[in-house]
């Protein structure tokens, strides 16, 4: 069945690109809602932003929704994880700023909210988007595949020229509670350079050693070191896993990413949805609903953070 929270949660932090102080609340909504979010610092016009593939702007550095009026939310997919992770289905996001706040880089401290508040069961089954032959995107050396499977499973490889990262491979499949287990806790991750590069052109004013993993070389800059030595495999992962819930709902399918990223996911999403006969809508039976990701997740096993 879908699921929605059983009451508001409130997330203060920082943008991780304007460095301005954000508020976000997670609200339950009815079945079949969704999720949506919502602009509360804007009050002219249409301030609803459909967490949906196909308003999606295309950008390298993170996931940008944007509406028809033009009103945008930037950095939705950690916390798009988070939601997929835990199995929420319906929620209305309301935030005071442009940007989801950055929190440690990772979604644990969402899915620790989300889950010790607790989710609600709701009278509808969960409609999930079943994968039926594959396709595949490829641009500049990388590559995304979805592939026709009856569960949620990532497979994921990258290739860093920094010895910290280097090579990292890994596949997981998402049921019983697998991403607040394996990958809820695994911050974002750039190598000095780019944060260099980033600050001059006005970017990632908010990004600090708490917020991700620097990496120089075989150095990782970032005090207390890696919190799993793939950890930037670990959150490649996640971040597919909330770029994927734009969707609209849960996948049925093998996701095999090969050094791909936010634009190139939402391409493959877009391309998905584009080829006739490639995927189809399900009222989720219990047999199937029980794989979903959030189905089988365990308190005690999410990762506790400092
Ligand atoms: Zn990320």
């Amino acid at each position: 069945m879908q699921h929605t929270l059983k009451s508001p949660i409130t997330f203060d932090g920082t943008g991780l690109h304007s460095g301005k102080p954000v508020r976000m609340v997670l609200r339950p909504a009815a079945a079949g809602h969704g999720i949506w979010f919502k602009r509360t610092d804007i009050h002219l016009g249409d301030v609803m932003i459909p967490a949906i593939y196909d308003a999606v702007e295309r950008t390298q550095l993170c996931t940008r929704l944007v509406n028809g009026a033009g009103v945008s939310v930037s950095t939705v997919e950690h916390v798009m994880a988070a939601l997929a992770g835990c199995g929420v289905h319906n929620a209305l996001i309301e935030i005071d700023g442009p940007e989801v706040p950055i929190m440690d880089g990772s979604s644990v401290t969402f899915v620790r909210g989300i889950v010790s508040r607790g989710v609600r069961q709701q009278a509808s089954p969960v409609l999930a988007y079943k994968v039926l032959k594959p396709v595949t995107v490829a641009r500049e050396g990388a590559s995304a595949t979805l592939l026709p499977s009856d569960r949620m499973e990532i497979e994921f490889t990258i290739d860093f020229e920094d010895a910290a990262i280097g090579r990292q491979a890994k596949r997981l499949d998402m049921a019983n509670g697998t991403f607040a287990r394996e990958l809820c806790d695994s911050r974002t991750f750039c190598r000095r350079a780019d944060v260099e590069m980033m600050r001059d052109n006005g970017l990632a004013l908010g990004g600090t050693l708490d917020n991700a993993v620097v990496v120089d070389g075989h150095n990782v800059l970032t005090p207390g070191g890696l919190r799993h030595s793939d950890e930037a495999v670990r959150h490649k992962m996640l971040d597919a896993l909330g770029d994927l819930y734009l969707a609209g709902g849960p996948l049925l399918g093998r996701y095999v990413g090969d050094r791909s990223g936010h634009s190139l996911t939402n391409t493959l999403v877009r391309t998905l949805f584009e080829t006739p006969d490639a995927v189809r809508p399900i009222l989720c039976p219990p047999e199937i609903a029980a794989r979903l990701p959030g189905q089988g997740l365990v308190w005690n096993e999410i990762p506790h953070v400092a």
